[in-house]
């Protein structure tokens, strides 16, 4: 698949929708993409599909990636699988709230803005411009690769 796939996700796949989000994907999602709405946004932005719900080809859609499975690990495989992703390419570059790409923070920028505990033992800073926040790694963040690894995804870099 071409660099740069771009999703969108039906309403009832919040936590696939994250989890893509949280490897780097350009993923639409919000509680009004369902139905007809969900088309409407995947034709305006040419994004790919992602839904469980079987009626949508009723609705001469674009390109939709049913979804097999109703647990989110399963389903998160099926799309890394069906779709070529490499889930350790480019995890956490885009904001899992907004889905706004992030803009790397150098160090030096960010000593008054967080906590002088934090900006003592982190080096990584990264800023969501759209929510206006920094994030920076965390045991979040080793939970997220713990669980990357425990769906057969490995540790990247090592
Ligand atoms: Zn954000």
């Amino acid at each position: 698949m071409p660099e740069g796939m771009r999703f969108v996700a039906d309403k009832m796949l919040g936590r696939l929708a994250r989890w893509l989000r949280i490897i780097g994907q350009d993923v639409s999602y919000g509680l009004h993409l369902s139905g007809y709405e969900l088309i409407r946004s995947a034709r305006r932005e040419s994004r790919l599909i992602l839904t469980r719900d079987r009626g949508i080809y009723k609705k001469s859609p674009p390109a939709v990636l049913l979804i097999q499975s109703n647990h989110f690990r399963e389903q998160f495989k099926q799309v890394v699988h069906d779709c070529g992703l490499d889930p350790l390419k480019n995890p956490f570059t885009r904001c899992v709230k907004c889905n706004t790409p992030f803009d790397p923070m150098p160090k030096g920028s960010v000593e008054k803005k967080v906590p002088p505990y934090v900006f003592s033992t982190q080096d990584q800073f990264s800023f969501c411009r759209s929510c206006q926040r920094i994030y920076w790694p965390a045991t979040h963040q080793q939970k997220m690769m713990d669980e990357l690894k425990a769906m057969g995804f490995g540790t990247p870099g090592i």
